[in-house]
């Protein structure tokens, strides 16, 4: 989940942005004065922060610039009352990434967020399952932290099982999530490859057991 941090002291218009950032999976932390939302910023971490300017307390400007001072990378989005032409390019000029008039349409405050995230690099996922560390993106997995070799199919395989805890896959649904729809493999070929997974992971860690046959039905990953 996303957080962002969203300082605007109209609550009618938090509200509406609140409400949209929510739909949209992320997590908003809300202040309604510029010294309010200076001291969150300090406390925590936000992948986007959404700045009005003309706020009690400290003003927008003076927000801005000790965003930028303490976390220059931080992205962030300014909400500028209608018709401040000059402000738009200040706020730019400044350090802001995007800004958005008000009053503004939701679809595109929606899309601007999105669009902005984007650029934002997102933190690695990672899978952790008691010994097993799994990268989904690099492709890495450990046991007991040493590195576990394996090949496209295993990995896949364990990212599978990984990503859904406790659910049971069919030999067929493993299958063509490990090969695709290759139709010349034999679902013998998922038994094989967990039975060598099991191993390799039972090698860095002998207590593991946590690959379970589900008889009649397929493969799951026991939930610790
Ligand atoms: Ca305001």
């Amino acid at each position: 989940m996303t957080r962002i941090l969203l300082i605007e002291d109209d609550p009618h218009i938090a509200d509406v942005v609140a409400f949209l950032m929510e739909e949209d999976g992320h997590r908003v932390d809300r202040a309604t004065d510029g010294r309010l939302g200076w001291e969150l910023f300090q406390k925590n971490r936000y992948a986007l922060v959404i700045l009005d300017l003309g706020l009690p307390g400290m003003h927008g400007w003076e927000v801005l610039e000790n965003i930028r001072d303490l976390q220059p990378g931080q992205a962030l989005i300014l909400l500028t009352a209608q018709g401040e032409e000059p402000d738009r390019v200040k706020g730019l000029t400044l350090g802001a990434d995007d800004y958005i008039a008000k009053p503004f349409s939701n679809a595109e405050l929606k899309a601007r967020v999105r669009n902005l995230l984007r650029r934002v690099p997102p933190r690695p996922e990672v899978r952790v399952h008691g010994p097993i560390r799994l990268r989904p993106e690099s492709g890495e997995v450990t046991v007991n932290g040493g590195e576990l070799l394996l090949p496209p199919h295993e990995f896949r395989l364990l990212d599978r099982l990984m990503s859904h805890l406790g659910q049971v896959f069919t030999r067929e649904q493993l299958l063509e999530r490990m090969y695709g729809e290759e139709v010349d493999i034999t679902d013998r070929a998922v038994d094989q490859a967990v039975k060598r997974l099991r191993k390799k992971i039972q090698k860095r860690a002998p207590e593991f057991d946590g690959i379970e046959t589900v008889y009649g039905q397929g493969y799951r990953l026991r939930s610790l």
